[in-house]
Formats: C-alpha cells, structure tokens, sequence
C-alpha cells in the first residue's frame, strides 16, 4: 500500500524558447505511509525538482502523482497534504517562537471562518461560529504540544533571532508539523547545520516521526544522513532512480556500479560470470552467492573495503604490498597494491607501507552487479 505514487513523471525546465534541461526521465516511485524515505544523489540529480512536484510547486512535463488514489491536480492548494521543510528555514523573524508555529493554524482557522461565514450569510449550512478566544484556545493546545514534541517547551516568547540554528531548524519542523499534515517534505533541512547537532537532530527526527507516524519525505547529497535516518532510499542520477532499497540493501547490494561508487568507498571490478554461482577476476576464479547472469558476461564486481581480511603472504587469494595507510578513529584506511590492481582496505589491525600481505574475502563479500555502460 502506498500514500504516494509518483508515476511516470518527467521534467523538462525551459531554459530560453530552445533549449530544455531535462530534470527528471520518466521517475515512478511508491511511497509507502508512516515510514520515512530519503532521496539521495549527487548535486542536479532532481531530488529537489521531484520533492517540488510533490509539493505541488511545479508542474511535471508529463506523468501524475498521485495522493491516497487521487490526482495531486485535483486538490485545492489550501487542502494540501503535505508540507515543506527549507535548508532555509523561512520563519517570520518579527515573531517569537509560539507565533511562528501558530502561524499556519491561525490562516487555516481564518480560510474556514471565512467559508462558514460565507455559508452563514447564503443561508445554507447555519453553524454556530467560535469566537476568536475559542479558537485561540484550541490552537494553543496544539502549538504548545508541537513545541514540547520538538523540544523547545520554555522557549515560547523567544524571539526567532535568539536562537541557535538547530533551534531554529526545531521551530520550522514544528511549524510544519502544526497542520498535521500527511506528508512532510524536507529538503536539505539538516544542511545548514554543524556536524554535531546534525547527528543530534537525525535522531530527534525519527522519534518525532515515530511518535506521529507521519510520512516523510527528505532530500539529501549525504550519505550518513541517507542511511541512518531512513527506512527507504531512492538513489538517484541524472534524473533517474538507480537503486530502491533500505539502507541495507543498497549499500550491501548495490544494483550497479554508481550506486556502488555513490555509497561508500568501493573497490569495483571488471569480471566475469563464469556460470551461476562462479565468477572469476585478475586471473583467477571465485565462488559467489549471485546467479541469473548470462554465462560468462561481463559484470561488474564490487568488494567492500571492509569486507576483505588481511592475512600472512601467500595464504591469501592474492599477495600485496601496503602502499599507504591512514588511521581514521575506528579503523586504519589501506591501500594494498597486487598484481592487477589497488585494494582499497578498511582494517583495525594496524599494517604499515611496505608490509607484504595476502588478501582475502568469502563468496558473500562479492557482489555481482549488469555492467553499466558509462
Ligand atoms: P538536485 O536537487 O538533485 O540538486 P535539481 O532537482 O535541483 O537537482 O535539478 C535537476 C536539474 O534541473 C539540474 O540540472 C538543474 O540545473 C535543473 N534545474 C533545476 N531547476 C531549474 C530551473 N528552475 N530552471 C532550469 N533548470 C533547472
């Protein structure tokens, strides 16, 4: 089942009368509810083109999206169901934190005030109207809620140009999340933030997410920020998906060769697929857990760097020598030089330059990927 389907949408922006700059090549994705999905590549992919066709913000050049089995076209802006987080998080910085996230209550209370007054005066539907202290009471309850859930309960009547950035990334999540909305669309959100507090708000996003069980949508280059947040990724480039997965799937078994360059260091390999199960690279042949290919076509081979075992000269698949090696806090990062190629190398145990090693990894360790054409 999914809240959102993105289906077959393309985007062409015109850049002057002639010339088009394609956005988007024919995107289809289902967005399943409750659960929070990244959308990661590089810079000019189209993450921020498909989060703003979501949104509603652009139109595609062909294709629909679709909310709950109905055409985003067809819903009126004011009844949106989603709503959008900026890098630049765009609050009002005349008023104070409660202000800022009753905001979106306050225009929604008077767009419906405005319609039940209408409906009052042509004498259909007579409603008893609340007066102004009412629905003030009632946005109060949920703006002092949402302000607690981010975090920020004492900080009401602070202005916005007091706080900090991670702070103020706090109010506009709050703000967003006001209008309960069905889907919350992040884009970049965490960008502007140092290292530290990142980390920090990844956390509080998921337990915001898991206490309200809202869909969310975000957008990333970052890699960390993709996979510890997430419980799916749509990995993207040059306008189109590569890789849909969880995290897992798409580090460990990344569908081609960007996906497997994109994600981690890789160490990728022209092979072959010998036969089912059978592979074979620089000269020798290896059992693999992969099947389905063509016998002996062309593939490309990925080993993660932490997945090959150093072990004593001549006990290995192949021999090497340590050309560098740097430390980087948990593990040593190496580079070991064989007969046909550099192996990237992730390692707590400690081999400096110049060591002769031999190179190990087991049938798991090697996954089999379609050559991708460059
Ligand atoms: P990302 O968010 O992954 O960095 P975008 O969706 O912003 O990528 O952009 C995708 C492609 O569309 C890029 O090549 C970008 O230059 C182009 N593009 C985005 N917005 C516009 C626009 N308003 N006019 C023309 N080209 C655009």
């Amino acid at each position: 089942m999914s809240i959102l389907t993105i289906d077959h949408i393309s985007k062409y922006y015109n850049l002057d009368g002639t010339n088009q700059e394609r956005a988007l090549n024919d995107v289809t994705l289902e967005i399943a509810p409750g659960k929070i999905t990244a959308i990661y590549g590089p810079s000019g992919c189209g993450k921020t083109t498909t989060l703003r066709i979501i949104d509603g913000f652009e139109e595609a050049t062909s294709g629909t999206v679709l909310f709950d089995s109905k055409n985003l076209l067809d819903i009126p802006p004011y009844e949106r169901l989603t709503n959008t987080v900026f890098q630049h998080y765009a609050l009002f910085p005349h008023m104070d934190v409660y202000d800022n996230v009753a905001y979106g209550l306050r225009i929604k209370e008077h767009i419906s005030l405005f319609k039940r007054l209408k409906n009052n005066l042509n004498g259909k539907n007579k409603k008893v109207l609340k007066s102004k202290k009412q629905i003030e009471e009632e946005i109060k309850v949920r703006v002092l809620k949402l302000i607690s859930l981010v975090g920020l309960e004492g900080f009401e009547h602070r202005n916005i140009s007091k706080l900090s950035g991670g702070q103020q990334q706090r109010v506009a999540i709050a703000r967003a999340l006001v209008n309960e909305p069905k889907v919350l669309l992040l884009d970049e959100s965490l960008g502007a933030l140092d290292l530290k507090l990142r980390q920090e708000m990844e956390y509080e996003l998921k337990k915001i997410q898991r206490n309200l069980g809202i869909t969310f949508i975000f957008v990333t280059h970052d890699q960390e920020e993709a996979l510890t947040m997430s419980d799916k990724v749509v990995v993207m480039n040059n306008g189109e998906i590569q890789q849909v997965g969880t995290p897992i799937d798409v580090y460990n078994e990344p569908a081609n060769r960007f996906v497997a360059n994109f994600i981690g260091k890789s160490n990728i390999i022209d092979g072959i697929m010998i036969k089912d199960l059978l592979c074979s690279f620089d000269g020798k042949e290896f059992e693999c857990v992969d099947k389905g290919f063509k016998d002996n076509e062309n593939v490309d081979i990925v080993i993660r760097p932490e997945d090959i075992d150093i072990v004593k000269k001549d006990e290995g698949f192949f021999n090497g020598i340590v050309i560098s090696e740097i430390f980087k806090g948990v593990h040593y990062e190496i580079h070991v030089q064989t007969e046909n190629r550099d192996f990237l190398i992730h390692t707590t145990d400690y081999h400096g330059v110049n060591e002769e090693v031999g190179l190990i990894f087991t049938p798991d360790d090697i996954h089999i990927m379609e050559k991708m054409e460059w």
